[in-house]
């Protein structure tokens, strides 16, 4: 059982959203500000087209099916583990 909910993905390796060739982007600079503070972020970077001259923003981290898989394992496990930390205060501290 996989742990993550993120993956990393590598557009540099992924198809060009534009013309569908493969392993012809390339990260691309940000040009202004709002580009600037994108990238800043982190999760999304700025990429360009060798071939057809596309450029736009993809994402750097992904999810997949197994993301919902493990978040619905973490709320089924703060749920258990919340239910069992409130039985136990009440057999303690609660009203007989
Ligand atoms: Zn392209």
């Amino acid at each position: 059982m996989q742990l993550r909910i993120f993956f990393k993905s590598f557009p540099e390796t992924s198809k060009c959203p534009s013309c569908g060739k493969i392993g012809t982007i390339r990260r691309s600079r940000a040009k202004n500000f709002v580009e600037l503070s994108i990238k800043s972020t982190r999760i999304a970077n700025f990429y360009k087209c060798r071939e057809c001259g596309w450029r736009g923003i993809l994402r750097k981290y992904s999810v997949n099916k197994y993301s919902f898989i493990t978040l619905f394992f973490y709320a089924l496990l703060i749920v258990s583990v919340a239910y069992v930390i409130t039985q136990v205060l009440k057999n303690n501290f609660g009203e007989q």
